[in-house]
């Protein structure tokens, strides 16, 4: 059975990754940094479906517990198949009142939390010469939307590095590739108001915010082998967002 870990999987994108990687008969690790009843709870329900997972809590963006938690998955598992690279913060500022926190919080977990985790995923896999690795990146890489100078900045990296990563590490076996949502339906999308939803939707060809199942399909491809010849792209998922 393969081994899957999802960073951030206790709510949101991730949250759908892990059920569906699970669904598709991996074995799934859920990571979280804080919300270990919520990540509990996407446990429980796939062992209550019949599959294996667990919950680890490591914040990512800090290789010390990084470190630790690609330990325990291998003390538990001894193999990690597939790394959902999907933890990320969005911290929307314009450009001038951008603070250094808010900077570091972003590139540290968006950047650096993402190749920690690549690092320390593709020790094990190039013992096996086999491995997937996908990037969560964003359509905010390919367009741009007024406020997101640092986000955008950190998906186009997450671009850059799965390009890169793709080239170094397909000798070894181990293909790379990146998934770029547009809007989805996700507690950020609820938290708009109504006036800035219905606007949003307009500017979507296809009609509908995209929800966390679409962007968990789309992982579930390239994880499997049906994605065998792919490697170092970025697919967009954003329903025409960016045409
Ligand atoms: P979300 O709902 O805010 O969930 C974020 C997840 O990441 C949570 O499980 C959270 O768990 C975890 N997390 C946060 N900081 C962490 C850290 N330092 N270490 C480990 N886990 C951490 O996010 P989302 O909207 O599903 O987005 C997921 C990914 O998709 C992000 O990379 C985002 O940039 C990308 N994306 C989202 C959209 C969208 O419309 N939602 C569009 C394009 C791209 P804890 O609560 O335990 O910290």
């Amino acid at each position: 059975m393969k081994v899957a870990i999802v960073t951030g999987a206790s709510r949101g994108i991730g949250r759908a990754c892990a059920l569906r990687l699970a669904a598709d008969g991996m074995t799934v690790v859920v990571n979280y940094s804080h919300s270990e009843a919520a990540a509990t709870e996407v446990v429980d329900k796939i062992r209550a479906a019949g599959g294996d997972a667990l919950a680890v809590r490591a914040d990512v963006s800090n290789p010390a517990e990084v470190k630790e938690m690609f330990k325990t998955v291998w003390k538990t598992y001894g193999q990690i198949d597939v790394l959902v690279n999907n933890a990320g913060i969005v911290r929307d500022e314009y450009l001038l009142m951008l603070t250094e926190e808010n900077l570091d919080a972003c590139l540290d977990l968006n950047i650096k939390g993402y190749l920690y985790c690549a690092q320390q995923a593709v020790l094990k896999m190039f013992r096996k010469k086999s491995g997937v690795i996908i990037n969560m990146s964003s359509v905010s890489s390919k367009m741009a939307l007024a406020g997101q100078t640092v986000y955008s900045a950190t998906k186009g990296a997450v671009n850059s590095m799965t390009q890169t990563m793709a080239k170094e590490l397909a000798p070894y076996g181990i293909r790379v590739n990146a998934v770029a949502p547009g809007f989805i339906a996700t507690e950020m999308i609820d938290a708009l108001p109504e006036d800035k939803r219905a606007q949003y939707l307009t500017e979507v060809p296809l009609g509908r915010f995209g929800t966390v199942e679409d962007v968990a399909a789309v992982v579930s491809m390239l994880a499997s082998d049906g994605a065998a010849y792919m490697t170092g792209q970025t697919l967009v998922l954003d329903g025409g967002l960016s045409l």
